[in-house]
């Protein structure tokens, strides 16, 4: 029986930034450490592959810089049921195809004398051996001290380890189509909010399938406000563009949410990326994905330094990261921005009358903190903001 310290479960961007993190910063431990996935790259993962320039800089400090085909974005624009916002940001990123993408960063690990099985998929993650046992769907038993899921929102880790499915989901549906008229230009894209009786958004991304130019669009609904006809939803909205839904292939999805309530490790086992939950107000993952990468290394090189694999702090330390403060933000944006407590609220009013608001956003995607000039926008416009909400709730009333 092959035996490990550890293993990762899931090469997906989670999966490859903890394995590229402990390459660069804990070799010892990166050698005796097995990564598994169940496909063989290249591999799809339906994604709309919008990418913050945040998650290629920091992938830059281990001087990893995926060299694949993406679409440059520079301004992004949001539709809600009263008004139609734009901001501009020049370092925002890309969009990607993560087939690429993921290949990209999978080869860099094995370059780096990383160690991969692929096609292995993982069946059960059980107590036993010198710590935990891997069961793969072929038969083979593998061990490890410790184990880390990294495999994304429907993973066995998770389910094998008695953890429960999550507070926050998400449905997505998504399709690549044709360009069409009263789509934003190429360097933008768009999240339309209009339907306050939905919980989610639809998007049209610019994206390069094959060199070629097209548009991937969905709709993202969080379901904990009850099931919703996203098929129905997708075709209307692409009708209106000309679209007919019938000549696409329709690419059906789930997303978690980082809920602050439930734990994200227990003895031996310990969840990052998806698989402990992204952003649900956005469904952003990959650059979160990355990020969880960067968190797991070194506490888990710390862990097995100390010979304490309880994993106990796990959860507080996502918590009390830049990247739990990220998520706890999201959180609550989710619960500000979605149905009828975006009027109760009055979120659309502040988010357009405080234009900074969704710049500040667009520069945390892009990794650019706050200067001077986006302060001083701030004072100003916050006051307006909160003008504007309040005379909406006041004419609500
Ligand atoms: C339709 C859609 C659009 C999206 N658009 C965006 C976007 O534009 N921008 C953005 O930032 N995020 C987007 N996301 C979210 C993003 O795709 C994910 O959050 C991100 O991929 C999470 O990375 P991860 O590494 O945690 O998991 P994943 O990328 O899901 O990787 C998990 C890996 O584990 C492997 N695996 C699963 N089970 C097993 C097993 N049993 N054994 C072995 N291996 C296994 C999988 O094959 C996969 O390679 C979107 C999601 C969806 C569904």
């Amino acid at each position: 029986m092959s035996t490990w310290d550890l293993i990762i479960v899931g090469a997906g961007p989670a999966g490859v930034s903890t394995a590229l993190h402990l390459q660069r910063e804990h070799p010892e431990l990166a050698g005796r450490t097995l990564l598994l996935e169940k496909e063989t790259f290249p591999r799809e993962k339906y994604c709309a592959g919008g990418l913050g320039n945040r998650a290629l800089l920091r992938l830059a400090k281990l001087d990893v810089h995926p060299t694949v085909p993406m679409v440059p974005i520079r301004r992004v624009e949001v539709c809600t049921e009263n008004y139609k916002m734009g901001v501009e940001e020049p370092d925002f990123g890309g969009v990607v195809r993560r087939m690429e993408f993921d290949h990209a960063l999978v080869q860099t690990y094995v370059q780096r004398g990383g160690q991969l099985r692929e096609a292995a998929k993982v069946e059960s993650v059980e107590p036993g051996g010198i710590g935990v046992r891997v069961k793969l769907a072929d038969g083979e038993q593998l061990e490890a001290r410790a184990v880390v899921g990294t495999d994304g929102v429907a993973g066995v880790v998770r389910r094998s380890c008695g953890f429960s499915g999550g507070v926050y989901r998400a449905q997505v549906l998504e399709v690549d189509t044709d360009p069409a008229e009263g789509d934003p230009p190429r360097d933008t894209i768009r999240f339309d909010a209009s339907w306050p009786d939905f919980q989610g958004y639809a998007w049209d991304f610019p994206t390069l399938v094959k060199g070629q130019e097209l548009v991937c669009r969905g709709m993202y609904l969080i379901r904990t406000a009850g099931e919703g006809n996203l098929k129905e939803r997708l075709r209307d909205y692409l009708a209106v563009r000309g679209l007919d839904i019938r000549k696409y292939r329709l690419k059906p999805f789930g997303e978690r949410g980082y809920s602050l309530t439930e734990p994200l490790a227990r003895d031996r086992v310990l969840l990052a990326g998806e698989a402990a939950g992204i952003d649900i107000a956005t469904g952003e993952g990959i650059a979160q994905a990355i990020a969880y990468g960067a968190l797991a290394a070194p506490y888990l090189a710390e862990a097995f330094r100390k010979n304490r694999l309880d994993f106990s702090d796990w959860t507080r330390r996502v918590r009390l990261s830049g990247l739990g403060k990220n998520l706890l933000g999201r959180l609550i944006m989710y619960h500000c921005f979605y149905g009828d407590r975006r009027r109760r609220a009055g979120t659309e009013g502040l988010l357009h009358g405080s234009p900074a608001i969704l710049e500040a956003f667009a520069r945390g995607f892009s990794g650019r903190g706050p200067d001077a000039r986006f302060l001083a926008k701030l004072a100003v416009g916050l006051p307006r903001g909160l003008g504007e909400a309040t005379g909406a709730l006041l004419k609500r009333a």
